[in-house]
């Protein structure tokens, strides 16, 4: 199966502090499931290390209301563009991030407290029916991955 993987997980040093959340299991799947890496935020333009986002009311704003909402929807629309280039159905996303997260993010706050929600590239990709997972649901994607065949 091919899927969108958030490059971080694979160990990719991109996020916002400039480490990588690097996800042992992803190892051992990557040798059934080909995987596309993405980082929609530097593909929107932001740099690597970047100060951190979160989303409220529907924009990405830093702290200080510096507004990052043009650059993470560049990196969804990017992103999405990749899923489509190579046919992925299906994704797995770092969880809670404010371009990744899927089902929680963080609340806007940056308190490190989570709502409800997804990430920009996360409603995006979900709109155009990707199916979504992230880090911390990897047996239900296993569990899908086998039911699909
Ligand atoms: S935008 Fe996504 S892939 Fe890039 S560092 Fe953040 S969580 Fe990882």
């Amino acid at each position: 199966m091919k899927v969108l993987v958030s490059a971080c997980l694979l160990g990719l040093d991109c996020r916002y502090c400039g480490t990588g959340k690097y996800i042992h299991e992803l190892k051992s799947l990557s040798k059934e499931h080909q995987f596309i890496p993405v980082c929609p935020e530097q593909l929107g333009g932001l740099p690597t290390p970047r100060n951190p986002v979160e989303l409220r009311e529907g924009r990405a704003v830093e702290q200080d209301g510096t507004d990052r909402t043009e650059q993470f929807s560049k990196g969804a629309a990017e992103s999405l563009k990749l899923a489509e280039y190579f046919e992925c159905k299906t994704a797995i996303l770092k969880a809670n991030s404010p371009s990744c997260g899927y089902g929680q993010i963080y609340d806007g706050t940056f308190n490190g407290k989570l709502k409800a929600g997804k990430g920009l590239t996360s409603e995006l990709l979900h709109k155009k029916g990707i199916k979504i997972f992230t880090e911390e649901s990897l047996d239900e994607f296993i569990a899908y991955a086998k039911r699909i065949g």
